[in-house]
């Protein structure tokens, strides 16, 4: 294995590297990873999926870049098609959850601005929500951790505690534009909004003209076992941001925005250059062709459902390691108790061939590719429990 100190050493890294991955495995020096982190909700489709390896080698071999002063055949497909099974009026493409995160902000400061409104330009956030790493994303997120150092932070964000309807209704005031959040918070620990709570967000936000946006990079395309993150929740939102699963491992972000909402977002007020990437429209346009087939989302529940139904038998039998299950479809929680660190237990777990993630609370996520069947989930199942066991 190659490794090099001329990476900024910001990323911790588990000193092992991939070869190859087929399906829901990753490879390593002839061992076999059953991998349950899928690139923290990417590999949405596994690794190496035949229509997504086809699509992008196809388009590889007609175009790989044109600017965004050009039309593009691939851009305008796969905007309709993603618009077209969405809330969304208009999509804007960029390369990352943190860029699809920015364009939300930027979009909800427009809307009020072209209404004569520019006072009303402060967004209500949550705490323990993960945005990105821009600066934007860190002041919206408001975490000390990811802000130290890097202040002075952004103006413009109210953070209030996660799930608490009335700090929101005490946050709000004629400055007040709209409200982001995290429905299922991903890095803090698959922390599960409830639907009440944000069904109470959409009727604040009707009742005081302000727009609601849903951070779907994580929990959105797929991972609820709905194609968006917000039908699970019932709830139509003014706008999204998506990224990770879009486009299953080519970097893709996009946010979705009625027309309402993108009413401020005119010719030049916004931009990117590789946002709309031809490579990128062919991708995400072939995992979205494989999650529009029929039954692929009844699949998915179904396996969510054991794999959950798995994991709380393994609970129940370890209660002395495990305090919770959570999460929703196929983004869950492993909630490990203090005896032992998280960290020390994916550890555990890697070396038994089970790739996991860690996050927030102690908790460890699950989310495996979309496509495990009913043999990757026992088989995650034995490899948990043979680690838990060396455990004791
Ligand atoms: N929002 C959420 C909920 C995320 O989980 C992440 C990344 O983990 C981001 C935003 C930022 O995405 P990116 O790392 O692609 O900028």
């Amino acid at each position: 294995m190659v490794t090099s100190d001329k990476l900024l050493p910001v990323h911790k890294r588990f000193n092992i590297s991939f070869s190859h991955g087929e399906g829901v495995y990753l490879f390593s020096e002839g061992k076999k990873y059953l991998d349950f982190g899928a690139g923290i909700a990417v590999n949405c489709l596994g690794h190496c999926h035949p229509k997504m390896v086809d699509a992008l080698t196809v388009q590889a071999k007609k175009l790989w870049h044109v600017s965004n002063i050009y039309n593009g055949n691939e851009l305008n497909l796969y905007a309709e098609k993603l618009v077209a099974n969405s809330f969304a009026d208009y999509v804007f493409f960029c390369n990352s959850g943190a860029e699809a995160i920015e364009a939300v902000i930027k979009t909800i400061r427009r809307h009020f601005y072209c209404k004569n409104q520019a006072h009303k330009n402060r967004i209500i956030t949550f705490s323990g929500a993960f945005h990105g790493r821009t600066i934007a994303t860190i002041s919206a997120a408001a975490k000390p951790k990811y802000l130290e150092g890097f202040e002075p932070k952004l103006e413009g964000f109210d953070n209030v505690e996660f799930g608490n309807i009335e700090a929101v209704i005490n946050s709000i005031t004629e400055n007040t534009a709209g409200i982001l959040i995290e429905p299922i918070q991903g890095e803090e620990g698959i922390r599960v909004s409830d639907k009440k709570f944000i069904a109470q967000l959409r009727k604040i936000a009707d009742e005081k003209g302000l727009l609601l946006a849903f951070d779907e990079v994580q929990c959105g395309m797929g991972r609820t076992a709905y194609l968006h993150a917000h039908q699970y929740y019932e709830v139509k939102p003014d706008l999204i941001a998506l990224a990770k699963s879009i486009a299953g491992g080519f970097p893709l972000g996009a946010c979705l925005a009625t027309k309402n909402a993108a009413s401020g977002m005119t010719l030049g007020v916004h931009g990117t250059t590789y946002g709309g990437n031809p490579l990128a429209m062919a991708v995400a346009n072939s995992v979205l062709d494989v999650m529009l087939t029929d039954g692929f989302f009844e699949k998915v529940k179904k396996n969510a459902t054991l794999l959950k139904n798995r994991l709380e038998k393994i609970k129940n039998e370890n209660n002395d390691l495990i305090d919770e299950i959570r999460g929703v479809g196929m983004m869950l929680g492993i909630k490990i108790n203090q005896k032992i660190e998280n960290t020390k237990l994916v550890e555990i777990m890697m070396q038994n061939g089970l790739l996991t993630v860690v996050a927030g609370e102690n908790v460890i996520r699950i989310l495996p590719p979309l496509i495990i069947d009913e043999n990757h989930i026992n088989e995650a199942k034995e490899k948990i429990e043979i680690s838990l066991r060396q455990l004791k």
